[in-house]
């Protein structure tokens, strides 16, 4: 939650594959922006995931969660990697940071999903569908299905298998998601959509109440239903008409993916999660991907744009955080381009030297 205090402990946590080369970037143009708005960080690098494993034998060890917990916010790159797959379940670089999740409580996942307007044959949608969508899925992060009990196998007397799962939520779950959502909402177009299967589903059925319950309290917020074959298929024919959607952990899952599928660029979506107390956790949506790691060929955009929601959302520092957002707009009109939104006509630069570029600009804008 905003604070009034101008300097911040910061955990990084560079993770795996491309994480250390692009959350270098982020933290350059971190202190950068904080030299220009008067806001000091102090950083510590921390190990998640496989370089935890490889130094530990744990996926998060307890010191990373500690001095997490204490921190003011965590900037995280990405983890996993082929050399870790064959672990066994508790041993994936993936569980620590379902560990870290859970040790943060943070409920609320952030994904928005914005078409650039430079990068818009990056689609694979036609141009008139994506030309300016400007869309967040608030995903509810810690319940639901995903966490619901019972479940597990049983075999019955004809020795058949069966698999369950229990999707539940508490009134005070979907309260505070919901909460959160319209507050977002609020500060953006003022537009929320709920999306859930309630005429199917029981917990859904609750969702609505709830989601109707609530909506009393902002009243200047627009807010509309859809169940979530239909909003799937709306997200596709017609991104435009979203602002911010609200839902559980799995549809999010499902619906947040979508989204970001539909502006063609896993290089430039950021992401944050955040809890009502404590630090929330800043990522990019991409994973390690390490096909390109070491090689200088990662696109660091999403990991900056992670930087700003860390500002925006995790420090209520807004005009630092528009200030990036500014410079990655501004880099892009200049033509920078990482492989992965290189086309004709444009740039081809590493990841260092996109970093150099947005705080080049910070140089000329001040
Ligand atoms: P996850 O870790 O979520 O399972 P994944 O293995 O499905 O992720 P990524 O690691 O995100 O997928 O990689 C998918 C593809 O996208 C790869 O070819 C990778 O090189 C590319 N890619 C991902 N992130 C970036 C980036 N920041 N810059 C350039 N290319 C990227
Ligand atoms: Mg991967």
């Amino acid at each position: 939650s905003p604070t009034s205090k101008r300097s911040y402990s910061i955990t990084l946590l560079p993770g795996d594959g491309i994480g250390p080369e692009v959350t270098t970037v982020a933290k350059n143009v971190l202190d950068f922006t904080g030299s220009l708005e008067g806001i000091k960080f102090n950083f510590r690098e921390m190990l998640l995931g496989g370089a935890a494993l490889d130094e530990t034998g744990v996926p998060l060890p307890d010191e990373t969660l500690s001095v997490a917990k204490q921190s003011d916010a965590i900037l995280l790159g990405a983890i996993g990697g082929y050399k870790w797959d064959k672990n066994e379940k508790r041993l994936k670089p993936e569980t620590g940071l379902l560990q870290l999740r859970e040790g943060l409580k943070v409920y609320a996942n952030l994904r928005p999903a914005i078409v650039f307007p430079q990068l818009m044959d990056a689609s694979t949608l036609k141009r008139e569908i994506v030309d300016g969508v400007d869309l967040v899925v608030v995903r509810e992060l810690t319940g639901g299905i995903y966490f619901g009990k019972p479940r597990g196998f049983s075999t019955d007397e004809n020795g058949e298998e069966s698999g369950f799962n229990t999707e539940i939520y508490t009134t005070h779950q979907i309260d505070c998601i919901t909460r959160f959502a319209f507050e977002i909402a609020q500060k953006r177009r003022g537009k929320l959509c709920s999306v859930d299967k309630a005429n199917v589903l029981e917990a859904s059925m609750l969702w609505r109440r709830r989601v109707l319950a609530i909506a009393e309290e902002y009243p200047d917020v627009e807010l509309s239903h859809m169940y979530v074959d239909n909003a799937s298929m709306q997200l596709v024919r017609y991104p435009k008409q979203f602002d911010t959607i609200v839902t559980n952990n799995i549809f999010g899952d499902i619906l947040s993916d979508e989204a970001a599928m539909i502006t063609g660029s896993i290089g430039m979506l950021p992401s944050a999660s955040l809890a009502d107390l404590g630090p929330g956790i800043f990522e990019p949506i991409h994973g390690s991907a390490p096909d390109i790691a070491g090689q200088d060929k990662a696109n660091p955009f999403a990991t900056v744009l992670s930087a700003a929601m860390l500002l925006k959302y995790g420090l209520g520092e807004e005009k630092a955080a528009e200030r990036i957002d500014y410079a990655v707009l501004d880099t892009l009109n200049r033509g920078f381009r990482t492989a992965d939104i290189y086309s004709a006509g444009t740039k081809l630069v590493g990841c260092k030297q996109i970093g150099e570029e947005i705080m080049g600009l910070f140089g000329s804008a001040v």
